[in-house]
């Protein structure tokens, strides 16, 4: 029979404590009274056809250093579920030092807790030293858990070690149950090529459970993210929130304004670019998460036009999970763009009502709404910058006298504006004659081009009068500020 998740008793002097509660449970030597249940080969379906190359033979060199060589996580989980992995992370009980020596194409990476990257080309293999229990939060680093090392810090190999390594290196056992979730906590053994579960982990990948490892509230209190991961894992698994794991997510959401907005920025890539953009999108909604991601637009979805409930951001989001799924490319900014438009149509409205002209209303209305957004969730300026130009471009689409629909053909975003303008008229807010007319205009030729632009009357005050004027006038990028 499996071990029962993780039990509660700890020597109370010894005990690795998360906001005043035993994490797990510890014999009077140290050790888990847990014992692992130990997958033979025969017994799952983890064949090394289905291991990246590289990553074997990471596994092949630590092991044949003498070393524990283990896969861990996202991938384990994947590939008991018969899905492809992401990606291959490595666990062993050698020290980042020990490991960069082993390969010469690693580095170490991290300040605090330091990893391995070990490069083959363009595959990044990540090898993790066994972690630790926290013995109290304020060891934590802010980005606790953060296991991709995408963001962390280069070190480089001289730091200094800052902390000592007893407090950050544990055991087997530990860095499992330090884990997140129980179906994220299995260890495939390249010694034996067994599976190691220590928290009924593959009881749950039978059951289709997500299941925190430990107490829900103290684990969601230490990482709020981890409620996102619950969410995004449920959405890409199909899995259901084991009912404790789910109960206090609601009255804990809000715990998200803590994480700083650069953290959320990553977890929102991988909420809304993984593919499954739709269900998590609605998943996030149904346990209160998504109003602490996108407050502007959860207030601005409670609107209605015209007895319909705004449906932009669902089109978008199925669009983007399309994509996804087609291995085409996608970009925050057209994400970004499309989480927030209601919101800046919304405002734009309210500042023409009041008197101001079109092209300040929405340049006023743009800004307040990514400021607002920025105290939330990160926007770097490289997509926060094509966000804007893809709302400028829906009023400049129709605009297309003389030069203009030219001259906005070229501009670097027209492809992501465009796509977005069908978007729109998808959802009856832009007219379906000007999306076709667009569409058209980029299949014809110049010829058939210039005849459909010279079939168009210039709106007042631009267009040919001030095109001739001034013949040189440099780029689309500053559109006229008058209708
Ligand atoms: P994906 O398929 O999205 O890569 P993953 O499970 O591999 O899923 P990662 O973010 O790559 O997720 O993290 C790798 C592993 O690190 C997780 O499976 C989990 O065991 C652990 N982990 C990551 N983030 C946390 C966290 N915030 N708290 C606890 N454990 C975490
Ligand atoms: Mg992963």
């Amino acid at each position: 029979m499996a071990p029962k998740a993780v039990l509660l008793y700890v020597p109370a002097d010894k005990a690795p404590t998360i906001h005043g509660q035993p994490l797990f449970a510890l014999d009077r030597k140290g050790t888990t009274i847990n014992q692992p249940l130990v997958i033979s080969r025969a017994q799952h379906p983890i064949s090394r056809a289905l291991i990246s190359e590289n990553a074997l033979k990471v596994l092949y060199r630590l092991k044949d250093a003498g070393y524990a060589s283990l896969l861990v996580g996202g991938c384990v989980r994947d590939l008991m579920l018969g899905r492809e992995p992401k990606d291959f992370d490595v666990v062993t009980d050698a020290r980042p030092e020990q490991i960069r020596k082993l390969f010469h194409n690693a580095r170490v990476i991290g300040r605090r807790f330091r990893l391995v990257h070990v490069r083959f080309g363009r595959e990044i293999i990540e090898v993790a030293t066994f972690r630790a229990i926290p013995r109290d939060v304020s060891e934590e680093t802010m980005r606790p858990e953060q296991e991709t090392g995408e963001e962390a810090e280069e070190s480089g190999d001289e730091t200094p070690i800052e902390a000592p390594d007893h407090n950050i290196f544990g055991s087997q056992e530990e860095d499992a149950v330090r884990r997140d979730f129980t179906v994220n906590a299995l260890y495939y053994d390249v010694r034996d090529f067994s599976v190691i579960d220590y928290v009924s982990g593959v009881e749950d990948l039978k059951r289709g459970v997500l299941r925190v490892i430990g107490d829900p509230e103290s684990r969601f209190r230490e990482d709020p993210v981890r409620m996102l991961r619950a969410v995004r894992f449920a959405a890409k698994l199909g899995f259901k929130l084991e009912d404790s794991t789910a109960a206090p997510i609601r009255d804990l959401a809000s715990l998200l304004t803590t994480v700083p907005p650069a953290r959320m920025f990553e977890e929102v890539l991988k909420l809304f670019h993984g593919g499954y953009a739709l269900e998590t999108y609605e998943l996030l909604r149904h346990y209160g998460l998504f109003q602490h991601l996108f407050p502007l637009t959860e207030k601005s979805l409670e609107r209605e036009e015209q007895g319909f409930p705004v449906t932009l951001v669902p089109r978008a989001l199925a669009n983007t999970d399309a994509r996804v799924n087609e291995d085409k490319p996608v970009t925050p900014a057209f994400l970004f763009a499309a989480l927030l438009w209601e919101s800046v149509r919304q405002q734009t409205g309210e500042l023409l009502a009041r008197g101001m002209n079109r092209y300040d209303a929405s340049f006023r209305a743009a800004d307040a709404v990514l400021r607002e957004q920025l105290r939330h969730v990160t926007i770097p300026k490289r997509f926060s910058v094509p966000m804007r130009e893809i709302w400028s471009m829906q009023d400049r689409f129709e605009r297309r006298a003389g030069q203009q629909a030219f001259r906005l053909l070229e501009n670097k975003c027209f492809r992501a504006a465009y796509d977005f303008l069908l978007l729109r008229a998808e959802i009856g807010e832009a007219d379906a004659a000007l999306a076709e007319w667009w569409t058209r205009f980029q299949a014809v030729g110049d010829d058939e081009r210039r005849a459909m632009t010279a079939q168009m009357v210039p709106a007042p005050g631009t267009g040919q009068r001030k095109r001739r004027r001034r013949r040189r006038r440099p780029s689309s990028a500053q559109a006229p500020r008058h209708e």
